[in-house]
């Protein structure tokens, strides 16, 4: 050290001029810059260099005290070499020394605030007090923890880390590190007072670690503060864009901020107010929340407050009372509808168990019938007796899934499904819902609506229905399902699984006399504004119209024409002053016209090739009688009158059944070669189809190629196999009814439907005698007529025993 020379380390005072520093601590060794102002201390400096050429550096405690005794100063500071003072322009002084020696201050002399000091000089690096490997391990540890603060030091200059990085021993590394860094003065301070170089390294350590932590804090603080600046500015930058845009274009989205806030607030307070669960409110403020940032004119402002005023508008959490008793819910069953015996007890048993166990999830129910019947009108008293809303859904012609389960709210003009829709309009969660003609529904190219429907009905599904546009899961399971439809067969198996299905029949004459009474006429009567004692259709009326007016399975023809006679009443009422109209057998077709159906009488003549068979159609049973002419030609079967292909096969059947059989009847034995047949169905123009013709085909084939007439006043059904068995049919009691108002006398059926008799109206096991055929040859004994000469008589009629209801039964 070449300025060492001057200054013996010795126990010996020495006086120098004194400079109290302000924040600022200069070690031996460090060469360095400084201003001094105060004019003592620029006193001090230049007595230095006109003396010896050393200075006393030592700092003040409090930078504040402008002129500091011995108490205020620190008692360890550094003798330091003056090398250069220039004035700067703006008055102060700009030092230049070099630390030379440590010293202890002794005595402060002030000398009218140009200060002296008495200085004892102290070695720069003391005695070592840790081991070799201590320091080996502080040095190494000093380095790696330097990197990590050149790291997060935003600006660290290139010299000074290769500088450090270069350090042998750990002085030099000390020296290198303590002289260039920012640190507090209290630490540099501290930094020259430790006496070893061993302990200022774990010192200078554990200072640079603190300092390692505050600057990534101040890093992590800078970034946040930085980022939340930006996002701020991006969005207002961008909300002035739109705003911009928005008056370019002329509409004024941003027009009224508190109008927009209250709305918002109304949404957040509605939401609440649904008690909906945590999941569904979760998304619906969420929603709400997108709202808020949008200019209210968008276009997506409109479909999201579509879709939260759907959504809130949704019984969430409401229920209607049901009504639990029983006996008030049979008599409103009772009041709207005649008969319907096992709807009505399904519904009330339905009612029973659920006082029992209200938890429990109803089956669907699934009414099958011909039109007419009542089954859409019960749904509606059956939601009336449970004191449900009701609400009507028809599925006929629903070919899309999206019709089920709606469109996802992207799309333009987006809504719930039908079934979400239902509930909304219901505005319970537990109403009657009915699924109208779910029959008619039929899928295309834009997906199955049954499969949707499945998840509807579903009571292991519908807790949790998604509509597509609500897109929140919706609980369906105390929704009562009610679905009608006309015909089982176009039903999707699996959903025909999930529904108990109910049959109505088509009402006999009886039953339409007695609805047309008790339920149409009132109906009508108070629908056109009339009182009872004002119009009367007197019974054989009513008969006439269901007679002579209407051909149907229900009745809404029937009301249709009651209807149109209560008007008739109400215009002769009012134009010409009548008290009361009354409408009888006599004088109906003046208000009606002529009727529009006779009766379906069969022929009375015994007829050769000509059978009355039984059909059961859309409206209900009907004689259908069956015409078959042998004509000379090759073997030709000729089939006519819209026969579908099953009755085609049954005419095969019948040829190849009756070639079998020919001989008994004295048949010739080569007419299927010699003779063409012609088979007819009369009404040619009505589509017919079905199995159940097998019997009388055959039994006019036989009558036609033997001669032997048929008994006009029978009527038969029943499907045929090649061997002469005869095998059940389906609508026995629809058929039965047909036969027995055409004047039949004897109906022929197959045996195994006997247990089908159950069904069948009491007026007609009263009027008709029933022959129950398990073979061919018992169809063809009790229809053919019997040879007056009992040479010539082949065979035998057996008749069988008929089940007769007793009076007591039909007065009932
Ligand atoms: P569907 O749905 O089976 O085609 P509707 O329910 O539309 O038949 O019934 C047609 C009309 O007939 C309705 O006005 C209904 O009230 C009436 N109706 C049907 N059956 C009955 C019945 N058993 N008692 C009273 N009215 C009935």
């Amino acid at each position: 050290m070449k300025d060492r020379i001057n200054i013996k380390e010795s126990s010996n005072a020495q006086v120098y001029p004194c400079v109290p520093t302000r924040e600022l601590v200069v070690f031996p060794n460090m060469v360095m810059h400084f201003d001094v102002g105060r004019p003592g201390s620029v006193k001090a400096m230049k007595n230095a260099l006109q003396g010896e050429g050393y200075v006393f550096l030592v700092a003040q405690k409090d930078v504040n005290v402008e002129r500091p005794e011995k108490s205020d100063v620190y008692k360890i500071g550094t003798v330091a070499k003056v090398k250069q003072i220039i004035k700067t322009p703006n008055g102060v002084y700009r030092c230049l020394v070099e630390g030379v020696q440590k010293a202890r201050l002794a005595e402060l002399i002030d000398n009218d605030a140009c200060y002296e000091a008495e200085v004892r000089n102290i070695p720069n690096y003391g005695r070592e007090n840790l081991s070799e490997n201590e320091i080996t391990a502080l040095f190494r540890e000093l380095k790696e923890v330097f990197a990590d603060y050149a790291r997060v030091l935003p600006r660290m200059p290139q010299e000074l880390y290769t500088q450090v990085m270069g350090a042998s021993d750990a002085k030099s590394l000390f020296e290198a590190i303590a002289f260039n860094i920012v640190l507090p003065f209290e630490d540099k301070q501290r930094l020259l007072e430790i006496p070893s170089s061993g302990e200022k390294t774990a010192f200078l350590l554990s200072v640079l670690s603190r300092e390692i932590d505050v600057l990534t804090l101040e890093a992590q603080i800078h970034e946040q503060v930085h980022a939340a600046i930006e996002q701020n500015q991006r969005d207002f930058y961008i909300r002035e864009q739109i705003k911009a845009l928005q008056n370019e274009l002329g509409e004024n989205g941003f027009g009224d901020e508190a109008g927009d806030m209250d709305e918002i607030q109304n949404y957040v307070d509605r939401i609440h107010r649904l008690g909906a669960g945590d999941e569904v409110e979760n998304k619906l403020l969420s929603e709400v929340k997108r709202l808020s940032r949008m200019a209210s004119g968008s276009q997506e402002a409109v479909v999201i407050r579509g879709y939260l005023d759907t959504c809130i508008s949704l019984p969430w959490n409401v229920y209607s009372k049901d009504q639990t008793n029983i006996k008030k819910a049979q008599q409103i069953l009772d009041k709207d509808h005649y008969g319907m015996k096992r709807v009505k007890e399904r519904i009330l048993e339905n009612l029973a168990v659920r006082s029992l166990t209200p938890d429990i999830k109803g089956q669907i129910i699934c009414l099958v019938g011909p039109p007419g019947v009542g089954k859409t009108s019960i749904g509606k008293s059956i939601a009336k007796a449970l004191n449900r809303k009701y609400v009507r859904v028809s599925l006929g012609g629903v070919k899309d899934e999206s019709d089920i389960r709606g469109h996802r709210k992207t799309y333009v003009g987006a809504m719930p499904g039908r079934i979400i829709n239902a509930v909304k309009q219901a505005g319970t969660k537990n109403p009657v819902i009915l699924l109208d003609e779910i029959d008619k529904m039929s899928n295309d190219f834009r997906g199955d609506p049954s499969s949707a429907m499945l998840e509807v009905l579903d009571s292991e599904q519908n807790f949790s229905f998604r509509d597509h546009y609500i897109e929140l899961p919706f609980d369906l399971s105390d929704v009562l399902f009610v679905t009608t439809a006309n015909t089982l067969e176009t039903i999707q198996p699996p959903l025909l699984d999930r529904m108990e299905v109910i049959e109505l029949s088509s009402y006999t004459r009886e039953e339409k006399f007695n609805i047309a009474k008790k339920h149409l006429i009132p109906k009508q009567l108070a629908k056109n504004g009339l009182k009872a004692s004002q119009m009367r259709i007197t019974n054989d009326g009513i008969y006439a119209l269901i007679d002579g007016y209407t051909r149907e399975a229900g009745v809404r023809k029937l009301e249709r024409a009651i209807g149109s006679l209560c008007r008739k009443a109400a215009k002769e009422i009012v134009e010409d002053g009548a008290a009361k109209v009354v409408f009888k057998d006599g004088n109906i077709e003046e208000y009606l016209g002529h009727r529009k159906y006779l009766p379906d009488l069969v022929s009375k003549e015994n007829q050769v090739g000509c059978v009355n068979g039984l059909a059961w159609t859309s409206v209900g049973g009907v004689i259908m009688p069956l015409e078959v002419l042998v004509l000379d030609g090759k073997g030709k079967i000729e089939l006519t009158g819209s026969l579908g292909d099953v009755m085609k096969e049954s005419a095969k059947i019948a040829v190849s059944l009756v070639r079998s059989i020919a001989e008994k009847y004295k048949i010739r034995s080569d007419f299927y070669e010699k003779n063409d047949l012609h088979i007819h169905a009369p009404e040619g123009a009505v589509p017919k189809d079905g199995p159940s013709a097998g019997v009388t085909m055959t039994t006019a084939l036989v009558s036609a190629l033997s001669g032997i007439p048929v008994r006009s006043d029978v009527a038969m059904t029943g499907e045929i196999t090649l061997r002469g068995k005869v095998l059940p049919i389906g609508g026995l009691r629809e058929k039965t009814m047909a036969a027995y108002k055409a004047g039949v006398k004897t109906v022929i059926v197959p045996k195994e439907n006997m247990g089908d008799l159950d069904e069948v109206d009491d007026t007609v096991k009263l009027g008709l005698e029933f022959v129950f055929a398990e073979k061919i040859q018992d169809v063809l004994d009790a229809a053919l007529v019997k040879k007056t000469d009992p040479e010539d008589i082949p065979y035998e009629i057996v008749k069988q025993p008929v089940r007769k209801a007793s009076k007591a039964a039909v007065q009932k």
